[in-house]
């Protein structure tokens, strides 16, 4: 009987992990919920070494003032967000870093790295409808860091605090900030490759008609 095939290694994980306008978790969220900052670390799969790193906040345009509570939750402050390219620059400026790093060449194979799947599932497939943008197609699959950490560890992931607290790794900078929290998504996830080296997506986007 012939072997199941093996994915094939990734070159690179793209930590992402981003910030969006909000309210009091009492309160409901903004319609349309905007992304205010939109951070991704280059981390090379074999080194484990961050690369490259593309940061740049994001001018929200339907609730263009922040809250009281989101620059509290989050750090962002108004003038961080002002005069900021707006999210569909910010796409576009995305692609070029790509392009230019070397990431779309073909013999390149990426994935998203996340903590849970709000950043790819709901967050920017609902900005991009809202902006009637076609999810670009490689941010459709992604790896859901939750769901590795509990199959490598046997442990249910509460959380990014929670999964750095069972590795003993202190949190670096502020919680809730889209940078700091990429940075300290990356050591988990250094941990885990280090568990199992050909770490693979977890989940794909289904795309409601
Ligand atoms: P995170 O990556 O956990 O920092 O969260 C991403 C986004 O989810 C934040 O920028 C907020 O828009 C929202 N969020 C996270 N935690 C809360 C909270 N406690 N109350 C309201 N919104 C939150
Ligand atoms: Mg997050
Ligand atoms: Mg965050």
């Amino acid at each position: 009987m012939a072997a199941a095939a093996t994915a094939s290694a990734l070159s690179y994980y793209l930590v992402l992990d981003f910030e969006a306008t909000c309210n009091a978790s009492h309160l409901p969220s903004p319609r349309p919920q905007e992304i205010i900052e939109f951070p991704v670390l280059a981390v090379n799969a074999k080194t484990l070494e961050t690369e490259k790193i593309f940061h740049t906040y994001v001018r929200p345009t339907s609730h263009p003032l922040l809250t009281p509570f989101c620059t509290q939750l989050t750090g962002i402050t108004q003038s961080q967000v002002d005069g900021q390219p707006t999210l569909p620059e910010v796409l576009r400026s995305f692609h070029s870093w790509l392009e230019t790093n070397g990431f779309l060449e073909p013999s390149v194979r990426f994935c998203f790295v996340t903590c849970g799947d709000w950043d790819l599932k709901t967050m920017l497939p609902g900005q991009c409808k809202y902006f009637d943008w076609p999810v670009p197609e490689y941010f459709r699959s992604w790896m859901n860091i939750k769901f590795v950490f509990q199959r490598l560890t046997g442990v249910k992931a509460k959380g990014m605090p929670h999964m750095l607290e069972y590795f003993k790794i202190p949190l670096e900078g502020r919680h809730h900030s889209g940078i700091d929290d990429s940075r300290n998504i990356a050591k988990i996830l250094t941990r885990l490759a280090r568990i199992e080296s050909n770490l693979q997506p977890t989940t794909t986007l289904k795309l409601s008609k």
